[in-house]
C-alpha cells in the first residue's frame, strides 16, 4: 500500500465544480488583483476567525513581517520566538529590521516554554512571536501575561493553526496581530502563495494594508514606501470556496489523530493530543523515535511518506551563524530535531492507511 503525506490532489476532486466555478468568475471578470474577490474573503475569514479586520497578502511569511512593521518594530529592536519552527517565524523579524531571540521549545508541547519565557526579555525586546506549531495552540494566557507585564505586543504565527482554539476562543484572537499561511498544503491552502493578516485594531489594519500595497489607499498617493505583498483575486476566490468546508476538512484531521491515538495507544511513544481546553487542528501528527532516520527508511521501503518538522532547529541553522548560538543553549529544540517524525497527515486519509502505517510501525520499533 502506498501512503502518501498529503494528498491535494484528492481534496480538489471533492471540491472541483465549485473550484473551478470561482476561477471561471474570476478570468470572465479579469479580476485578478484587488476587487470584490479579495474583500469577500477578507471578510468571511475575519468571521471566521472572531476578529474584525484581515487583510489578504502575498504569503504568511509577509503577513508576519507586514505585522511587526505595522506595529513599527524594526531596526535596533528585538522580537522573542520560539526555536522549534519554520524559518518564517524568526525570518520575518529579521525582514522586519529586528533580532529574531529564540526561547527553546517545551518538552511535552513543541510550543514556546513559557517558564523561559522572561529571561529572554532584554530592555530593547517589543515583541513576542508565538507559533501555534503543528496546529497546537500555545499558551496564551501565560504568553499574553507576560507580554502585559513587560508591556510587549504579541502577534501570533498561526500559519498552522487555522481553527485551532483554547477555551472556545480562535488562535488568532489572542495578540495585537495574528498571521495566517495559506499555502498549498496549510489546513487551509490555496493553488499558489497566499496569506493573512488579522486584527482588531483599525490603525494597524489600515498600515498593513498600505504596507503591503505600496505604501497607498489610493492609487498614486503613496504616503510612505512599503512592498508588494497583496492577495491575488484567483487566490481569494479559491479560498473562499474552501474556507466552507474547512470545519469539516479540521474534523476529518482529528479523526485521523484519534485512530493514530487509538492505535499507538500502547506503543509507548509520545502522541500529541488537545491541551487542556484546546482544540490541537493536527497540520502535522508528530512523534518522537529515537532511532528516527532507521525508522523513517523502513517506513519509506514500506510506501509510507513521513516528514521531518524540522530537521535543524532554528539557532542551529547557518542562517543564524551570526547570532553564536551553541546547541545546548537549546537543549531540547537541539535533541527533537533528531527525534520529531511526522507521519501521513490529511482530511482524506483512510481508516486502512491510518491502519496499515500502524502497523508498519510497530513492526519496525
Ligand atoms: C508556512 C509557515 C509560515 C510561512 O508561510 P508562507 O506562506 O510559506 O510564507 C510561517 N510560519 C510557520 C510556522 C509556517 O509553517
Amino acid at each position: 500500500m502506498k501512503v502518501p503525506f498529503v494528498d491535494l490532489k484528492a481534496q480538489y476532486g471533492s471540491i472541483k465544480s465549485d473550484i473551478d466555478a470561482a476561477i471561471a468568475t474570476i478570468l470572465d471578470n479579469a479580476a485578478f488583483i484587488g476587487g470584490q474577490a479579495v474583500a469577500t474573503f477578507e471578510s468571511a475569514f475575519a468571521a471566521f476567525v472572531g476578529s474584525r479586520h484581515c487583510i489578504g497578502v502575498a504569503n504568511g511569511t509577509d503577513a508576519l513581517t507586514l505585522a511587526l512593521r505595522g506595529l513599527d518594530i524594526g531596526v535596533g529592536d528585538e522580537v522573542v520566538t520560539v526555536a522549534n519552527s519554520f524559518i518564517a517565524s524568526s525570518e520575518a523579524i529579521s525582514n522586519a529590521g529586528a533580532t529574531p531571540v529564540f526561547v527553546d521549545c517545551a518538552a511535552d508541547t513543541y510550543n514556546i516554554d513559557v517558564s523561559r519565557l522572561a529571561a529572554a526579555i532584554t530592555p530593547r525586546t517589543r515583541a513576542i512571536v508565538p507559533v501555534h506549531l503543528y496546529g497546537r495552540p500555545a499558551d496564551m494566557t501565560a504568553i499574553m501575561a507576560i507580554a502585559r507585564e513587560h508591556d510587549l505586543k504579541v502577534v501570533e504565527d498561526c500559519a498552522q493553526a487555522h481553527g485551532a482554539s483554547l477555551d472556545g476562543r480562535m488562535v488568532g484572537t489572542f495578540g495585537d496581530a495574528a498571521c495566517f499561511s495559506f499555502y498549498p498544503g496549510k489546513n487551509l491552502g490555496a493553488y499558489g502563495d497566499a496569506g493573512a493578516v488579522v486584527t482588531t485594531d483599525a490603525e494597524l489594519a489600515r498600515r498593513v494594508r498600505m504596507t503591503a500595497n505600496h505604501g497607498r489607499m489610493s492609487k498614486y498617493d503613496h504616503e510612505f514606501e512599503g512592498v508588494n505583498s497583496r492577495l491575488d483575486g484567483l487566490q481569494a476566490a479559491i479560498l473562499t470556496v474552501k474556507l466552507r468546508h474547512l470545519e469539516s476538512w479540521t474534523e476529518a484531521r482529528r479523526r485521523v489523530a484519534a485512530r493514530y491515538t487509538a492505535n499507538l495507544a500502547g506503543s509507548g511513544l509520545p502522541l500529541p493530543s488537545d491541551p487542556a481546553g484546546g482544540r490541537h487542528v493536527y497540520h502535522l501528527f508528530v512523534i518522537r523515535l529515537q532511532e528516527r532516520d532507521r525508522v523513517q527508511a523502513a517506513l519509506t521501503e514500506a510506501g509510507i511518506a513521513t516528514g521531518i518538522h524540522y530537521p535543524i532547529a532554528l539557532p542551529n541553522l547557518t542562517a543564524y551563524a551570526r547570532l553564536g548560538h551553541q546547541a545546548q543553549d537549546f537543549p531540547v529544540a537541539s535533541a527533537y530535531q533528531d527525534q520529531v517524525l511526522s507521519l501521513p497527515m490529511y482530511p482524506e486519509l483512510a481508516d486502512d492507511q491510518i491502519d496499515y502505517v500502524c502497523d508498519r510501525l510497530l513492526a519496525v520499533l
